[in-house]
């Protein structure tokens, strides 16, 4: 699995994408730009690796696109040695990112094809998450509970208020909220009972499922 000067090259221009669509954090670039892409993806398409979109893997899911991978990795605002949970593993590449800044990141999988592969996958380059766990993202992973953050990387249609209930005191979930559309939503807790809400405009994910193993 190669990762070469052109890879690089190609990483550098995406990069210079994110920051003109406004990409600002320089810890998120720099994840960015060290993650190769291309090995997340189906080898013969190597050249979609690097262009700012979606793309199709295993079991009719996708990987994100880069510039949705960088937001929600910037509204996560993840500091080295944070204990980071992601709903939705898929292809690993959120995962490598929020691993590149130095995080605990634990994330679950429903789809059995997907969590085996990514979970063989990402240790082959480099890459290990303090746990990949198959079930059901609608339930969190109350085992280790408090997150500093909770980022879910599926459309959901509402908010699983189990998912609050796992954030420390100052911890933010960052949830795509919405049907066949989704409002990029963050909340941050304040307190046992207080938590502060924003919203961060439209993007459109695959959804978040029901648990249907
Ligand atoms: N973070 C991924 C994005 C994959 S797309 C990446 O960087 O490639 C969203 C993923 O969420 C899919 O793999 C899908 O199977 C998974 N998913 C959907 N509903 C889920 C649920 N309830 N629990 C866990 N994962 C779920």
């Amino acid at each position: 699995m190669k990762d070469d000067f052109k890879h690089k090259g190609m990483r550098k221009k995406l990069v210079e994408t994110l920051i003109k669509k406004g990409i600002a954090d320089e810890s998120v670039l720099d994840a960015i730009n060290s993650v190769p892409r291309h090995l997340f993806m189906d080898s013969g398409f190597v050249s979609h690796a690097y262009v700012d979109k979606a793309f199709p893997i295993a079991a009719d899911q996708t990987i994100s696109q880069p510039y949705t991978v960088a937001r929600q990795t910037e509204l996560l605002e993840v500091k080295k040695g944070d204990k980071i949970l992601e709903i939705g593993t898929g292809s690993g590449y959120q995962t490598a990112v929020l691993l590149e800044m130095g995080a605990v990141v634990y994330s679950i999988e429903r789809q059995n094809e997907l969590f085996k592969k990514t979970k063989l996958f990402l240790p082959k380059i480099g890459y290990r998450p303090k746990k990949l766990i198959f079930g059901d993202g609608y339930q969190g992973y109350e085992e280790e509970a408090p997150y500093d953050g909770i980022i879910v990387t599926a459309g959901a249609p509402s908010v699983p208020k189990v998912l609050l209930s796992q954030l420390a005191i100052g911890g933010r979930l960052v949830i795509p909220v919405g049907r066949s559309l989704q409002i990029m939503t963050v909340y941050m807790r304040k307190g046992p009972k207080e938590f502060d809400k924003k919203e961060y405009g439209e993007y459109r994910f695959v959804p978040l499922l029901e648990d249907k193993n």
